[in-house]
């Protein structure tokens, strides 16, 4: 066994509170073994200096389209029906396989610098996804997003097939960094039948199902009009909602639905700043975390974020939280931390989002001396409202250090932004063609 010691700084615990404390990780197994003081803890082969620092778990962005960030600024100020009609969609149907590693590579390196060491993500192109993650060492669930509506039969049929090999496949890849989900588009997307196989094909593999849910208005009615009921209650009828699938913005829920979802175990992931730059709506983030269901937090992609910095997502999530809620104390710091870690790697079925003996080591170090960050009365209410992800100095994931000193040890940064640039301009190109 070869140890990493992250010394000498300030330690979120599971509770939330903060405690002086080294941790003690075991690299080979990619765990954290041990959290104390100085005395108590061996040595450790490596360290990574933490003085002035607070160490955290690493942020897990529970929802996102990595390889969007080649569309990053390119359509701004559109709602979501229109804005993937007229501008995303088009730019996706001209992208390459080679397209999509591109822009997952710069998306993963953005999280990295950004303190995030997991994500759930929705694509295609998996296969370059999941080897963008092998590569840059980042824990992920990854899943083939399937449209059907508006495809002829066959085509339909292939996207399905494509969901269910690329979830068979990569399941347990990049040594178990890697675990899948199938991964229908949205339930008004996908038509019912389609819906039908996708699940059957989730439960034979033993894998979830990962979806956009009551993300618009425009999304709920169709279903309340057709089906005689809400979302959540035709998705529960369709076997969509087991105690191990999670739901992507969960805007527009009636009480019928929380209440569902508390019974069942799904977990909503909510996207603040996607819910607001499109204009989706306020999601009822209190009412959900009072019902006890698992909450977790994504960025959504950055076409509709703009970015990946999932710091933004909490101070967000807070923020937005306590309009929806009209009440202040709503979502309070502690929650949205919470949401954030422990919440998403729950949704995620992963043993990270905690620092305490036998979680994955999953962790990033916040620099705390600069001036937006001083002084530091509470440093959790600094987490949820005041640091910003160029604050973290060092990113660790399964016991790899991925980013020390801001320095990407894994990845060549100026490699993934300038291949990045070079393709999100030529895929405009083509699409235009
Ligand atoms: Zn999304």
């Amino acid at each position: 066994m070869t140890t990493l010691r992250i010394a000498g700084g300030r330690v979120l615990l599971p509770d939330t509170s903060v405690a002086r404390a080294d941790v003690l990780v075991d690299r080979e197994a990619g765990e954290i073994i041990g959290v104390g003081d100085s005395e108590e803890l061996p040595a450790g082969d490596d360290r990574l200096d933490a003085a002035d620092g607070f160490v955290i778990p690493g942020l897990v962005n529970a929802h996102g389209h990595a390889a969007m960030t080649l569309l990053r600024g390119y359509a701004d100020d559109k709602p979501l029906e229109t804005w993937l009609r007229e501008d995303v969609w088009p730019i996706e149907g001209a992208l390459a396989p080679e397209d999509v590693r591109a822009g997952a590579e710069l998306g993963i390196l953005e999280m990295i610098r950004s303190g995030t060491t997991a994500f759930a993500d929705m694509y295609f192109h998996v296969p370059e996804v999941a080897a963008a993650v092998e590569e840059s060492g980042m824990r992920a669930r990854l899943g083939h997003g399937v449209v059907t509506v508006g495809k002829d039969e066959q085509a339909a049929r292939e996207d399905v097939e494509e969901s269910l090999a690329v979830a068979a496949e990569f399941d347990g890849a990049a040594d178990g960094r890697i675990e899948t989900a199938v991964m229908p588009h949205s339930l008004t997307t996908v038509s019912r039948d389609h819906l039908a196989a996708l699940v059957e094909g989730a439960r034979e593999t033993g894998v979830p199902l990962h979806y956009h849910a009551n993300e618009t208005r425009a999304e709920v009615d169709p279903i309340v009009e057709e089906e005689e009921k809400r979302p959540l209650e035709y998705a529960r009828d369709l076997g969509m909602l087991e105690a191990e699938d999670f739901l992507a913005h969960g805007v527009h829920l009636d009480d019928r639905e929380i209440e569902l979802l508390a019974e069942t175990g799904a977990s909503v992931i909510h996207c603040p700043a996607s819910n607001m730059k499109l204009a989706s709506g306020m999601a009822p983030v209190q009412e959900l975390l009072d019902a006890g269901v698992t909450v977790g937090i994504g960025t959504d992609g950055a076409a509709s974020n703009n970015d990946l910095d999932a710091f933004d997502e909490l101070r967000d999530a807070a923020m937005l939280g306590k309009l929806a809620a009209d009440d202040a104390s709503a979502v309070p710091a502690e929650s949205t931390v919470e949401m954030a870690t422990a919440g998403s790697a729950e949704a995620l079925g992963i043993t990270s989002g905690r620092i305490e003996a036998g979680a994955n080591a999953d962790l990033a170090v916040i620099d705390l001396e600069s001036a937006h960050l001083t002084p530091a009365h509470d440093l959790v209410s600094h987490l949820a409202y005041a640091v910003r992800g160029s604050d973290v100095r060092h990113t660790v994931c399964d016991g790899r250090v991925l980013m020390r000193d801001r320095e990407i040890l894994t990845l060549d940064e100026d490699r993934v932004r300038k291949e990045a640039r070079r393709r999100a301009s030529e895929a405009v190109e083509r699409a235009h063609r």
